[in-house]
Parts: structure tokens; sequence; C-alpha cells
């Protein structure tokens, strides 16, 4: 079956979002609180990280794993999340809701996220594609972290990292050892 060009266009942008996502990478100095999101069934992840200033979303970063369809989605979020208050954003993530399962067309307030409004011909990818979106109740119902908290981390699991490099020394010290051992033993 082809693709209409269309479809095609639209394959093009998810495509772009997906290999180059916009706002990558975490953890982000700017941002103050952090939620992390996952949609089992595909095994995507999403952590987010918000900057807010009381109730408007400044800028929005995103890192994750998952597949092509959650990952380009969480770019465009970030795009349409920046500068909307909170209410406005959830608006917006129940109007993408409405569209991928079908029930409205599309929403021009959605901008280029309208071109993942195809996912509706595929009930399996929907979790996938309204991933992102769903982030916007965990800041709602404050299921958030201070973002500090994701820097420490990110500190704190570059030493464990850096320690645990020491181990393999010693381990390489023993295991010279220990061959030196057998040897003398084999004299
Ligand atoms: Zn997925």
């Amino acid at each position: 079956m082809a693709l209409s060009k269309l479809e095609q266009l639209y394959r093009q942008v998810i495509v772009d979002h997906y290999q180059h996502p916009h706002h990558h990478g975490l953890p982000n100095a700017s941002a103050n609180v952090q939620t992390v999101i996952v949609n089992p069934s595909c095994g995507d992840e999403l952590t987010m990280e918000w900057a807010l200033d009381g109730e408007t979303i400044t800028a929005v970063y995103f890192d994750g794993i998952g597949c092509s369809i959650s990952q380009a989605s969480a770019s465009m979020v970030t795009d349409l999340f920046r500068g909307k208050t909170i209410t406005e954003a959830k608006a917006l993530a129940e109007s993408f809701s409405d569209m991928v399962q079908g029930k409205i067309e599309k929403d021009e307030a959605l901008g280029e996220a309208q071109v993942l409004a195809g996912v509706r011909n595929f009930p399996a990818r929907i979790k996938c594609a309204t991933l992102a979106f769903k982030a916007i109740e965990q800041l709602e119902k404050g299921k958030y972290r201070p973002a500090e908290d994701s820097i420490k981390l990110a500190e704190e699991s570059k030493k464990t990292a850096e320690e645990s490099i020491k181990p393999t020394e010693e381990s390489k010290k023993t295991a010279e050892e220990s061959i030196k051992g057998k040897i003398a033993k084999n004299k």
C-alpha cells in the first residue's frame, strides 16, 4: 500500500523528531521539578524535567528510551507545552488524547503534534503517543520530585561509576597474584 504524499510528510516529521529530539538530555540546571512516566505495554520510559514559574511551564526537557512514536511525541510536547500554564497544557493533553482515539479529527492548537493523529489506526501505539502528554497529570497531582535530586543522582552515579573502576584494578592485581601463585606452585 503506497503512502499518500501527506502521510509521507507526517512520517518524515515524526522521524525528524525521533532522530533530532528537541530539548533532549538531562539533567537540566534550569528545571525545578522532574517526572518519570512509563508505558509498560511497549517499554517506553520518559524522564521529563520542568521549569515552572508558578503555574507557567517556562521550559520542558526530556530523556528516555522507547519506540520512535513515544520519543517523537515527547520531543513535540517540549515545544508545545513551553510557555503554557499547567491548566492550558492539561487541555492540550486531553485534546491530543481525543484526537488519537479518533473522537475529534484534529485540533490546530496541537500544532505539529497533529501529525500523530494517524496512530488512531494502530491502537497498540496510542499509549506510546500519549505518554509524554500524560506527564502533565503527574504535575497537576503533585507526583513529581525536585529536579535537584536528579542532578545529585546523576553525580552520584558518576561517582559510583568512577569508584567501580578501582575494584577492577584491585581484582586485576588479585588475578595477577593468583597466576603468580600458580606458577610458583608449579615450580
Ligand atoms: Zn512505544
